[in-house]
């Protein structure tokens, strides 16, 4: 069984016919399947991946600890990296899940960055507060509500309709494995250079989240 997407209005969205589908849509995965339409119980459980609004700072701190420092990740959800070699850096936070910022735009909201990135920057790193703002931008991540891990694998009841998507942040990171963990089910029918079926879609319709990995 194939979903479709039904917009007859349109000529550039047409019903298309396939052996099988890989929803790779990022943020809008669980949007794409509900656009899909599956019928009754085919739609549960449904996918609890949505856009997310998160910001970027960059910042210049000719003071800051430079080529010593990898990327670091401060226990309060905090991050920086270092940004080239002219001490500027970027860096960032999520809010707490109460101040999720209205994602039906990418504006950014630089407030944030004063009152509650900068300060636990400067904590982690003293020279961090003398640095100077340069710029910011906002994008979404693919925020899975279920655990914050992606979903990988096939659907618990369409063993046609694969997923990879979900990876709420840290997908970039995931991806070389993600990629060839699918290509590996799609073209041998199961895992072959690391079981992920930890990762499998099963676990939302039992409930059992994963452990949340604290990456922000
Ligand atoms: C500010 C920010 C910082 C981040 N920092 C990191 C980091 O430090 N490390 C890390 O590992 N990850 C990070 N991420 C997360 C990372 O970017 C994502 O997890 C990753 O890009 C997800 O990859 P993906 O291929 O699943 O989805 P995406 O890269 O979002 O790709 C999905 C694609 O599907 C397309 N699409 C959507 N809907 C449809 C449709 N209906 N039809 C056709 N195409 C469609 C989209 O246009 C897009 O091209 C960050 C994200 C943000 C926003």
């Amino acid at each position: 069984m194939c979903p479709q997407i039904h917009m007859p209005d349109s000529l550039e969205y047409q019903p298309v016919a396939c052996a099988i589908v890989v929803n790779a849509a990022g943020a809008w995965a669980g949007k794409l399947l509900e656009a899909a339409g599956l019928p009754g119980g085919l739609a549960e459980p449904p996918l609890p991946i949505q856009p997310r609004k998160r910001y970027v700072y960059s910042w210049h701190c000719p003071d800051g600890p430079g080529f010593s420092c990898p990327l670091l990740v401060d226990t309060t959800g905090a991050y920086f990296r270092r940004d080239g070699i002219a001490g500027n850096y970027l860096g960032g936070m999520s809010p707490p899940e109460e101040e999720e910022p209205d994602p039906s735009d990418l504006s950014v909201d630089h407030d944030f960055f004063q009152e509650r990135v900068w300060p636990q920057l400067a904590r982690r790193v003293p020279a961090f507060a003398s640095l100077r703002p340069r710029g910011a931008w906002a994008g979404y991540y693919d925020h899975n509500a279920f655990d914050r891990n992606g979903v990988l694998g096939p659907h618990p009841k369409l063993e046609n309709l694969f997923l990879a998507a979900g990876f709420s942040g840290h997908g970039l990171q995931h991806a070389p494995a993600a990629g060839r963990a699918v290509a590996e089910l799609v073209v041998k029918g199961r895992y072959e250079s690391l079981d992920l079926r930890r990762l499998g879609w099963r676990r939302l319709a039992e409930g059992e989240p994963l452990e949340e990995d604290g990456v922000v």
